[in-house]
């Protein structure tokens, strides 16, 4: 079959399957470039103590600055990432990049605090995940208490892996939380059979907690089931003070979204840090 001929004419098998081939083909080979010319750059928004108004850590997101197009975002590229394996090194790019950032955070006399990382699901099912964090941890010097890594449900669908993986970053005291939580099928037995250090729920729900009870009510449960299991919750795209509202009433301690900070660029993100010392 042309997929076992090797990747040339993988490749050409793909595009000759879809319309969109050749697209995505000059696609890929851009975000191959992109790589190598260094046009990847993190952006990084703030999460909250609800309680204190505080940053008490940053989620690592990824752009593209293209040269011609400007800023791209992650949903236009990290799709074809994925699928054609580049996912793999642009997100050992982005482990790297933010601890380092981190670490220079550190230095600069800024209070510690995790920054996450999303994970892709190529990345997450890699043999040699776990080793790569590890080598990036000692080569950066960062301790890996201040890098927290997001898988979403999906990737847990194997369990038998997931505990084993994850039961390997536990060791190496690597913090997990699960992104997008609410949209999948995992239930929260799970959760703490993989020993989920932390739950961020899905931005949908937020979106229309004020309006749709049923939302209301799954976020709820979630917070109240969560820290019952000694799970820590986030909640994930809240723009409005009546969903901060709404959520400390919940009890829920942490928040990240637009009502708060919007990505920002590091350079950016240092400055608030430092003058809110
Ligand atoms: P995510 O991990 O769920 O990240 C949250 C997304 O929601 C970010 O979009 C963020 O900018 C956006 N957001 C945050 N607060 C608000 C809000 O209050 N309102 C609204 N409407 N949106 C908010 P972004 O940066 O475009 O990233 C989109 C997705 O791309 C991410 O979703 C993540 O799944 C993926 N992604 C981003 N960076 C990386 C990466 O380095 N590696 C991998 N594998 N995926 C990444
Ligand atoms: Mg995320
Ligand atoms: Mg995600
Ligand atoms: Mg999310």
């Amino acid at each position: 079959l042309a997929k076992d001929a090797g990747k040339n004419n993988y490749s050409i098998y793909r595009a000759a399957k879809s319309s969109l081939g050749i697209e995505q083909l000059t696609l890929e080979s851009s975000i191959r470039k992109a790589l190598q010319n260094n046009e990847f750059l993190l952006h990084y928004q703030p999460q909250i103590d609800v309680e204190t108004g505080r940053i008490i850590g940053t989620e690592a997101l990824i752009r593209w600055n293209h040269p011609t197009l400007g800023l791209i975002s992650p949903a236009k590229f990290i799709p074809i990432a994925e699928e054609t394996g580049l996912i793999v090194p642009i997100g050992e790019w982005v482990i790297r990049t933010a601890c380092l950032q981190n670490m220079e955070w550190i230095a600069k006399g800024i209070p510690p605090m995790k920054v996450s990382v999303n994970l892709s699901t190529r990345q997450f099912l890699k043999r040699d995940l776990v080793e790569t964090v590890q080598s990036i941890l000692l080569e950066t010097g960062l301790d890996p208490k201040y890098l927290e890594l997001e898988i979403t449900e999906s990737m847990t669908m194997d369990v038998n892996f997931a505990i084993e993986v994850l039961g390997e970053f536990k060791k190496l005291g690597i913090p997990i939380c699960i992104d997008d939580f609410g949209t999948g099928y995992s239930n929260l037995y799970y959760m703490k059979l993989f020993s989920i250090d932390r739950l961020k729920i899905d931005q949908s729900f937020i979106r229309d907690i004020m309006t749709d009870s049923i939302d209301a009510d799954i976020v709820s449960t979630i917070i109240a089931m969560a820290y019952n299991l000694g799970i820590d919750v986030i909640a994930e795209g809240v723009e409005t003070e009546e969903q901060l509202n709404y959520l400390k009433r919940l009890r829920c301690r942490e928040v990240q979204g637009y009502y708060y900070y919007k990505p920002l660029p590091a350079e950016q993100l240092e400055q608030l840090l430092l003058s809110s010392r």
